[in-house]
Formats: C-alpha cells, sequence, structure tokens
C-alpha cells in the first residue's frame, strides 16, 4: 500500500504563498498535498495549483479540530504581516495539535538616505502624525483602517482599495478608487502628481518594495509607514523558497 499523501497546510492570502504552492508542484515530491487557505474576503482572478479552501476556521481551537480532522502534517503560515489575529492562532492551533509550523517573515523595505519618511506603530498614530502636516494624502491601507482618519476633516484622500467597501467611507474629503495590485512605476507616478498628493500612508509590509513606494521617493511625498505588529514565536522562515526548503527537510 503507498503510503498517504503528506498535507501541507499553506495560509495564503499573500503573493508569497501564491508562489509556494506554485513551485510546490514543480519542486516538492508528488505525494505532498499542498492546500492553500483563504480567507475568502476579496475575490481572487484565479486559484493557486493544488488544493484550496476558503473560510475561517473558527478561531485556534477551529484551526486544531481542522488539522487533526484533515491529517495536516504541516503548516507555513505565508499570511500578511499584517493578519496578526490568523498568525496567532496558527501558532496557537499547531501547538494544540502537536503539527510543526512556520512562518514566512518578510525583510523591510530599505529607503535611501534622502527619503522623507517616517515610521508609525499603528494606524492611530499615522492619523496624529499627518494632521500635522499632510493636506492631500494618498491612503492605501485597507478597508478596516479608515475609521483612525475620519476626525482629520482638513485633509483630502486618495483611497485605494481592492473591493468596494460594505459602507461609504468616513472620511470627509476623499475620492475613492478600485483597482487590483500589482500597479506598475508608471500607474502610481502619475495617480500620485494628477492628485496633487503630498503624503503617503502605508502598511510596513515588507518584501518586494512597491512601486507606491519608488513612485512617493521620485516625487519627494512623505511616506508614513506603519510598522507590523510583532509577530508570534517558533520558527520562522525568510523567504519562498526558504519555506520549501523547510517543508522539504521537514518530510
Ligand atoms: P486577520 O485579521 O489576522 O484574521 C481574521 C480572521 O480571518 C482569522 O481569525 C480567521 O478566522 C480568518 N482568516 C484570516 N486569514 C485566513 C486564511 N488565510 N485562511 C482562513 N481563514 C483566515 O486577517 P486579515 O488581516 O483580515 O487578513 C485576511 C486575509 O487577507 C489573510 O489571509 C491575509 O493574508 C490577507 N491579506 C491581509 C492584508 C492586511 O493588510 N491585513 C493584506 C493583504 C492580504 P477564524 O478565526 O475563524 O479562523
Amino acid at each position: 500500500m503507498p503510503d498517504k499523501p503528506k498535507k501541507v497546510l499553506l495560509l495564503g492570502g499573500t503573493a508569497e504563498a501564491r508562489q509556494i504552492a506554485e513551485k510546490a508542484v514543480t519542486f516538492l515530491p508528488r505525494d505532498i498535498e499542498v492546500i492553500t487557505s483563504f480567507a475568502g474576503r476579496t475575490r481572487r482572478p484565479t486559484d493557486p495549483p493544488g488544493t484550496v479552501r476558503e473560510g475561517g476556521f473558527g478561531g485556534a481551537r477551529g484551526l486544531a479540530d481542522y488539522l487533526k480532522h484533515e491529517g495536516i502534517g504541516l503548516v507555513v503560515d505565508a499570511t500578511h504581516p499584517f493578519a496578526e489575529t490568523m498568525s496567532d492562532h496558527a501558532y496557537d492551533a499547531c501547538q494544540m495539535a502537536e503539527v510543526s509550523r512556520t512562518l514566512l517573515v518578510r525583510p523591510s523595505w530599505r529607503l535611501p538616505p534622502n527619503a522623507r519618511w517616517i515610521e508609525v506603530a499603528d494606524m492611530a498614530a499615522a492619523a496624529d502624525a499627518i494632521g500635522g502636516f499632510a493636506k492631500r494624502v494618498f491612503l492605501s491601507t485597507g478597508t478596516q483602517e479608515i475609521e483612525a482618519y475620519s476626525d482629520l476633516t482638513e485633509i483630502w484622500f486618495l483611497v485605494r482599495m481592492i473591493a468596494e467597501p460594505p459602507a461609504p467611507l468616513a472620511l470627509e474629503h476623499h475620492e475613492l478608487i478600485l483597482a487590483r495590485p500589482p500597479f506598475d512605476l508608471e500607474a502610481e507616478t502619475s495617480l500620485i502628481e494628477a492628485h496633487g498628493i503630498d503624503t503617503l500612508v502605508t502598511k510596513h509590509a515588507g518584501g518586494a518594495r512597491p512601486a507606491k513606494i519608488d513612485a512617493a521617493l521620485e516625487a519627494g511625498v512623505i511616506i508614513v509607514m506603519v510598522q507590523p505588529p510583532p509577530p508570534p514565536p517558533g520558527n520562522r522562515v525568510g523567504s519562498v523558497d526558504e519555506a520549501l526548503n523547510w517543508i522539504r527537510r521537514q518530510i
């Protein structure tokens, strides 16, 4: 009788998770099944290779039950650095279910010495900071964080989201644009110029530096970067290839 296929749960929603799933097909043994899990809040243009599941697990306990029930042998947490709850749950669930897990931690962005930037602890601190100097702000931080800026009635915001927000934005002066990454430098530069942007507020998500940062640097726009929450403890890898090597070593 052949061995049961080994199952890897890949917590996704990022470009890196998709790359891991794509490379796994070519570089990992055939009997390894990679299951990519999505929260399922936004529409995906295409699914990654392998098995796909969608929706929450019901907290850390729910995830621990899922791991046992599905016979998952390994968990790779490749969620976004700001998906704090999911990463904490993954850590706790893997402890409960005694399943090995690694966390993909992206390298921080490096900015040139002449860049005009500040780093703040959270969205409230970002709102405090820009209240002192900004007039026209490009906000690309996500739907859930807009509330932090609602008292800034003197500032005009250009807000970019992937999908239509569930309710009107609580911002006095703004324009909403809907667009899906990746974005190129030319388009980001035109956007910043066309709207007279003086400040960019972004999550410091790490990894490949997005074109909006390069466009802001070129235009001399002030960049306000919100620090990611501290990642949970346990094993970490720093890249897609390291994640694949980690899987290979565990099996
Ligand atoms: P979150 O606040 O950390 O998670 C909230 C809940 O959503 C989790 O407790 C879990 O529900 C469910 N969930 C999150 N990621 C999941 C996944 N990959 N598979 C199954 N369930 C998941 O997460 P978030 O910040 O809203 O992000 C949601 C998803 O979008 C993540 O997969 C993340 O990688 C991706 N994303 C987030 C950002 C960002 O800025 N936060 C940016 C780009 C992409 P249960 O407790 O019921 O299990």
